[in-house]
């Protein structure tokens, strides 16, 4: 047996709508792009949605739609992927890495409180693991300091929270479509708002800050009646970025996203043998509070005591294993904003991701409850 850890789940659906945008031979900004957000919209039930290259570009315009004045701070948890606090140095903000819930491993509501003071001007909660934040409790704290929530949904695509979807919580919702993710662009991301006030600059900042794309001018000289030399006239108003999603990857985009809740579905399915099979104990238990509805986690998160020696003794047994994710404030870049984290400090070292993706197969998911009984610590 060789199990990999992640897999996306891709086959002749996709190949033939990336097949059809071929032949249409445009593969740039163009119009699968906004099918998509409109289809993307519709599903999450949302106004407006904003497609882009990637998660980070999706957090990095996201944060810049708010103009916030430089140094200013933003609450992030510091258990997350590096591009969660990426984006807020884009923007000229400071990072402040508030601790996790132990339970849940998402940002700890408690030390919110205590890590904010009157410099924050907006917070940016996780969906750890696909693991929902309590939105209801982070949004009536958030409003009552006048904090912007930014939701990092990179986790949580097609998830729900008491029946609304994760990524609408917030003032504005990023979503990832990497290829481990829940569902994949190869590589993609989403912005997505009621608001279309706070997402139409954004529209420009993701073309290089030009106010028509290229594909709309193409629209408007075909269609214009009367004769206009300069169809070809845009401005730039505002600084832009070259972070606009293409046609190519929408096409994608559009067939996994009407598969989306199957995938969704199967992994919960997956989880649950997982949960039912593996025999739990001091040394071994499951990483996460999993409620097996309405969900999107990506990853099946196990915590171990002896977790360096597991990982060696799933390799030998060709299972494949990762850590989901080292406090950011360990990394040398992050360092220098260092605050006190005990229990990311303590928890993350017992950290261990298994594999989890909807085309294991109930053979390689026995196999690998197998070997997780077997572990002698
Ligand atoms: C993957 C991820 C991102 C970034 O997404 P990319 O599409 O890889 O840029 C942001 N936040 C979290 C929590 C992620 O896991």
């Amino acid at each position: 047996m060789n199990i990999r850890l992640f897999k996306p789940c891709i086959g002749e659906d996709e190949l033939n709508s990336i097949k059809e945008t071929f032949g249409r031979a445009w593969l740039g900004l163009g119009p699968k792009v906004k099918e998509f957000e409109q289809k993307w919209s519709q599903y999450i039930g949302c106004n407006n949605s904003v497609g882009v290259n990637s998660g980070t570009a999706a957090l990095h315009l996201a944060l810049s739609s708010f103009r916030f004045p430089a140094g200013k701070k933003v609450l992030v948890p510091v258990v997350t992927f590096a591009a969660t606090a990426m984006a807020i140095l884009y923007n000229n903000l400071q990072p402040v890495f508030v601790d996790i819930d132990e339970n849940t491993l998402g940002i700890s509501l408690k030390d919110l409180e205590k890590k904010y003071d009157k410099d924050c001007v907006a917070v940016i909660p996780v969906h750890f693991g696909g693991h929902p934040v309590a939105m209801d409790q982070l949004n009536s704290w958030a409003k009552s300091r006048n904090l912007k929530v930014i939701e990092d949904s990179a986790h949580s695509a097609g998830g729900k929270y008491k029946g609304k979807a994760l990524g609408t919580w917030g003032d504005i919702g990023c979503f990832s479509f990497e290829e481990k993710k829940c569902m994949t662009t190869g590589d993609g991301g989403m912005i997505s708002s009621d608001d279309e006030e706070l997402l139409k600059p954004l529209r420009h900042s993701r073309w290089v800050g030009i106010n028509k794309d290229t594909w709309q001018r193409v629209e408007e000289n075909r269609s214009s009646s009367h004769k206009d030399a300069y169809h070809w006239y845009y401005e730039i108003s505002d600084l832009g970025y070259k972070y606009n999603m293409n046609d190519l990857m929408a096409s994608i985009g559009l067939v996994q996203l009407e598969k989306l809740d199957k995938m969704n579905k199967r992994r919960e399915e997956i989880l649950s043998a997982y949960l039912n099979g593996i025999l739990k104990c001091e040394e071994v238990r499951a990483g996460i509070p999993y409620h097996l509805e309405n969900s999107s986690y990506w990853m099946f998160m196990l915590r171990v005591k002896q977790r360096d020696k597991f990982i060696l003794y799933m390799k030998d047994k060709g299972v494949s294993t990762g850590v989901h994710f080292m406090p950011l404030t360990l990394h040398p870049f992050f360092q220098q904003y260092k605050s006190t984290t005990p229990i990311a400090d303590q928890s993350w070292k017992e950290f261990v991701t298994l594999p989890l993706f909807p085309d294991l197969t109930e053979e390689e998911v026995n196999y690998v409850i197998h070997c997780v009984n077997g572990f002698k610590p």
